[in-house]
């Protein structure tokens, strides 16, 4: 059975140049913090992927602040600037789960933020806070106006954090360009291992910690830094910053294959599908075909996509995210995303197309159902 990997925005294949560059830097001994050849050796790698994670965001090496991923950095920026938070309607939920004082502002049907409902929340919030907005959608790809947030933002004395786990690597990410305070970022969704990644700041010493310790990190994030996931991620870094011009043919299959799953059901809703989104993500809804049922037959045939956004512990729940664009419940609970990435093929497309018709034609199709309103 053929099968095709399309569900890079829950995690993405490790690239073999990582996996070989982790297994050294594994091999190899030493504590950061030592003062011996050893340790400075560990030093070394860990400042070498520095540069290499701020190069593909156009950062200081000095913004660069290594946690355990997009969730730790998410958690960091919101705790780290100790402000009431306004964020989009259609954050991931290491930003909607904050436990502060939190406000969401409304999206537009697209899944676009509604800038005049942020400036009027921002008015409303009396006191300066913090705005978390998003640069890519997880679930539909959907590009946010980072800069117009920013800058309105700014008007009224807030801080700006960008999640920017889902986009970097994707499209060009420049961290100065986007006129945020922060941006999250994480290894894993770009071809680097799971368990590392970054909060990129623009005055990293003005972020209170979220773990106290030993004062890694310059006491930003103490523990014993993962020397070789931080490897690991500097070097998947480095090569989706080379590579990231090969996303425009990864966008072409994309757009391919949504093309042809419209010729088989002209009605498939695909969500955000008219406005800015990352060339990889498409959600698509196969109408009163339920996304866990769809999931299951697509894995059944060799094909990995997911229902929303899975990357929570395959739990299955209504998409808040497709819920603040106003989509039905009953259409929601139909859709899927399919997520291509760095090693996407056409034949991965094609498998796509193949077994999205089998499955419309054998369960949605066959049993008479109309597409979705
Ligand atoms: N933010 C977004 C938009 C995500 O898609 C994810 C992925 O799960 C995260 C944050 C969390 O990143 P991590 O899995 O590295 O904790």
């Amino acid at each position: 059975m053929r099968q095709a990997y399309l569900d890079h925005s829950a995690t993405a294949p490790i690239r073999p140049e990582v996996i070989e560059a982790v297994s050294g830097a594994l091999g190899a001994t030493g504590n950061p913090s030592s003062v011996h050849r050893w340790g400075r050796g560990a030093r070394r790698r860990v400042e070498r992927a520095r540069e290499q994670v701020a190069g593909l965001v156009r950062s200081a090496p000095e913004s660069v602040v290594f946690t355990s991923g997009g969730t730790e950095a998410n958690n960091l920026a919101l705790q780290g600037f100790g402000r009431p938070v306004l964020a989009s309607a259609v954050e991931h939920e290491s930003i909607l789960g904050f436990r502060g004082r939190i406000r969401t502002v409304p999206v537009d049907r697209s899944g676009v933020i509604d800038l005049n409902a942020l400036e009027a929340a921002l008015q409303a919030a009396g006191a300066p806070a913090t705005v978390a907005i998003m640069l890519a959608n997880n679930e539909t790809g959907v590009v946010q106006p980072v800069r117009a947030v920013a800058e309105i933002a700014r008007r009224y004395g807030a801080a700006v954090h960008c999640d920017g786990v889902q986009a970097a690597g994707k499209i060009e990410v420049d961290f100065d360009a986007l006129g945020v305070d922060s941006l999250a970022l994480s290894a894993h969704k770009l071809g680097g291992p799971q368990g590392v990644g970054a909060l990129v700041a623009r005055a990293p010493e003005s972020l209170a910690p979220v773990a106290f310790g030993g004062g890694q990190e310059r006491g930003r994030r103490a523990g014993t830094e993962n020397v070789a996931g931080i490897v690991g991620f500097g070097v998947a870094a480095e090569i989706a910053a080379r590579d990231l011009r090969l996303m425009v043919d990864v966008g072409r299959l994309r757009d391919d294959m949504e093309k042809r799953v419209r010729g088989v059901l002209a009605e498939a809703p695909i969500y955000g599908a008219d406005v800015r989104r990352l060339p990889t993500t498409s959600c698509i809804g196969m109408p009163g075909v339920k996304a866990e049922t769809q999931v299951m037959a697509f894995d059944l045939e060799g094909v990995a996509v997911s229902a929303g956004s899975a990357c929570s512990s395959g739990k299955v729940r209504r998409s808040h995210v497709l819920g603040a664009m106003g989509v039905a419940p009953e259409a929601a609970e139909c859709a899927i995303r399919v997520s291509f990435g760095w090693s996407s093929t056409a034949a991965d497309a094609d498998r796509l197309v193949e077994v999205w018709t089998a499955l419309w034609t054998r369960l949605g199709a066959s049993r008479g159902l109309a597409p979705a309103a």
